[in-house]
């Protein structure tokens, strides 16, 4: 691409075709390599961000599970705490030799106190106390009840007077959810025991998978026989999931209670559940199930976003390659225009008239090459080396006109080129040429191309030329044109003088008689007296057939004029063509003068003459008539 002097841009245009023609090796690679790099690049993504969303819902459920089985201790707490108290006050008693009377009192008050100052929910206040069973609530066990068997007193006895916790179960009378707290006193066979309902359990479900903000998933606590104890949602309390058969529950709960398995994925209907579970003690088990479709909504709209995202910056990269290589395309093909432009000058300089500095394009002169050497910096001087070196003294001082800086803007402000033609030692024609590149914005030059081509044959051809259409081709002077531009510029410039017309007196007869060869020769012989009769100076003509012209500046009197005349007519009378013999060639002339005081018209003065000749011819023989003025 280029710049010229308006500023407008000339674009060296691609095809297609020639843009494929350039594309080199590693700009296809590239091309190939890229999308190959953002897939590469999406999968990483993709894979990076779906094992961070898999941690997260990893991490979510496990800390689910903690966080439901410390709600559950916190629920509990109230319930430990009073066991604790009524076991130390019972072992008191025991010190005490208190009866089992005393104690069962005991146990009425606090349950009674339980209910009324307290806002725990308990089953009963219980015991085993040295083999006898006694009921806060004065629950009247059936007769084949030995609580000993009773999993509170084993667990207890088997913890030697740690609390214990055991599992919770569901009373199939009430349907309450009951948790029993039990303790194993100093004795050693003396087990009391508490029952505290957890009804709230489904309420602490219900919160957590809440609290599961992005409403993935569920949170469900199943009992060892499949028996949902507690559920995210409400509507599935009561079912037993064991017994479900075409339901992804059913198949959950087969996994967990029959396989064993606490962290698992299941494909169910084209679905993918994500299972993590945790065991709440006494065959419960919370259970974290999430559905990976909606779990992985947001992997899909990340990896959706970041495929259109790496699309859009595959497609921004591959625009910007391809226009940059274009524009590469561009640059070597404009520089090797530039350069085959180039080829056909001596030299060509880029000359920054501002700094007074420039750049080679190219020369092909050793010794300016020398010269310049790796200097840049001083244009002006390298123009006048230039002009040393490369032209002949003849032209030196045009060339040197030339090539000056100084006048350059003024020289170059009606057009955007300029040339000279100079000499050069060898004695060939060269022209120098100066071309408008950066003008700012009040037209004043800031830069130009220079350039010397050799035009040695053209200038020779076009001198021929130019000879060939100003000359007579027969007689060798002047044709009529060219001899008639040269006196009217004459005229203009104030340079008066004579203007005489001729015309050969009976040239038909000289032609029949004679034939038309000897004709051609009295016309040549013509030109050749007039060339001999006026000066260097003097502008002779053929106007055609046998009519001649000359204009001789400076002559403006009669008598000058009759000297000229004077001379011709000798030289003429002097002619013999072989033919003819002794047949003298006659003409008759007319002479008119313009005087430096004149203002009329070359046609006026070829009119005074013509008439004159007109004069002439009405006597025999050669004879000049003189325009006198009327
Ligand atoms: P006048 O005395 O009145 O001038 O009569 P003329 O016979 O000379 O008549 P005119 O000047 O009109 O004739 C010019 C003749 O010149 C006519 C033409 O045949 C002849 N002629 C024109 N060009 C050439 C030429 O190149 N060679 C020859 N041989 N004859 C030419
Ligand atoms: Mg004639």
């Amino acid at each position: 691409m280029g710049v010229d002097k308006r500023g407008k841009s000339i674009r060296t245009r691609i095809s297609q075709r020639e843009y494929l023609r350039h594309l080199t090796a590693g700009y296809v690679l590239m091309y190939l390599l890229l999308p190959v790099f953002f897939i590469i690049l999406i999968y990483v993504n993709y894979r990076v961000i779906y094992n961070v969303t898999t941690e997260n819902i990893e991490y979510r459920a496990k800390s689910t599970l903690l966080q439901y089985s410390a709600e559950l201790d916190d629920f509990l707490t109230p319930g430990i705490r009073i066991l604790e108290s009524m076991s130390y006050n019972i072992e008191d008693m025991f010190r005490t030799s208190a009866s089992n009377k005393e104690i069962l009192e005991y146990l009425i008050r606090e349950t009674d106190e339980l209910k009324t100052l307290t806002d725990i929910e308990t089953a009963g206040i219980y015991g085993c106390i040295k083999g006898e069973y006694l009921d806060g609530s004065l629950w009247v066990p059936d007769e084949d009840y030995i609580p000993e068997e009773r999993p509170w007193y084993k667990e207890a006895r088997g913890k030697q007077g740690k609390l214990t916790y055991v599992e919770p179960y569901t009373d199939e009378m009430t349907g309450d959810k009951i948790v029993t707290i039990c303790r194993l006193l100093s004795d050693g066979e003396s087990v009391v025991a508490i029952d505290i309902k957890i009804d709230q359990i489904q309420d602490i479900t219900e919160k957590l998978a809440e609290n599961n903000d992005d409403d993935a998933g569920a949170v469900i606590v199943l009992d060892d026989d499949g028996c949902v104890v507690a559920h995210s949602d409400p509507g599935e309390l009561g079912k037993n999931y064991l017994e479900e058969i075409y339901d992804p529950s059913a198949v959950i709960a087969q996994k967990l209670l029959i396989g064993g398995k606490k962290d698992f994925t299941l494909d169910y209907e084209g679905n993918r559940y994500i299972v993590y579970a945790g065991e709440l003690g006494g065959g419960w088990y919370i259970l974290s199930v999430t559905r990976a479709r909606k779990m992985f909504a947001r992997v899909f709209t990340a990896l959706f976003i970041s495929i259109l995202a790496a699309l859009l910056g595959t497609l921004l990269i591959l625009y910007v390659l391809f226009t940059i290589n274009r524009r590469r395309i561009e640059a070597e093909k404009y520089n090797s225009d530039l350069k085959s432009v180039s080829s056909i000058y001596l030299l060509m300089y880029k000359i920054d008239l501002i700094e007074d500095t420039f750049e080679e394009i190219s020369c092909l002169s050793d010794r300016i090459t020398d010269m310049v050497g790796e200097k840049r910096s001083d244009a002006s001087d390298l123009m006048k080396n230039i002009v040393i070196i490369r032209s002949d003294d003849r032209t030196r001082d045009d060339f040197l006109n030339f090539t000056d800086f100084n006048t350059l803007n003024e020289r170059l402000s009606g057009s955007d080129t300029i040339t000279c033609e100079f000499m050069n030692p060898e004695k060939e024609w060269n022209r120098a040429r100066f071309i408008a590149v950066e003008r700012d914005n009040n037209g004043t030059l800031l830069s130009v191309l220079f350039m010397v081509e050799v035009i040695d044959a053209e200038k020779k051809a076009r001198d021929r030329l130019l000879y060939l259409s100003e000359t007579d081709s027969m007689t060798g002077i002047n044709n009529r044109g060219s001899g008639e531009n040269k006196v009217r510029k004459l005229l203009l410039s104030g340079d008066g003088g004579m203007f005489l017309l001729l015309d050969v007196d009976k040239f038909k007869s000289i032609n029949d008689t004679y034939g038309h060869a000897a004709g051609d020769r009295v016309l040549m012989s013509i030109a050749e007296c007039l060339r001999k009769a006026f000066r260097n100076n003097d502008i002779i003509m053929r106007l055609g057939g046998d009519e001649f012209a000359a204009f001789a500046p400076m002559v403006f009197t009669r008598q000058s004029g009759e000297i000229i005349v004077d001379r011709f007519l000798k030289l003429l009378s002097n002619i013999r063509i072989e033919e003819m013999g002794d047949t003298p060639i006659e003409v008759s002339i007319g002479v008119s003068f313009y005087r430096p005081e004149d203002q009329f018209s070359f046609d006026e003065l070829y009119k005074q003459a013509d008439r004159c000749t007109y004069e002439s011819k009405r006597s025999s023989g050669s004879n000049a008539t003189f325009y006198e003025k009327q």
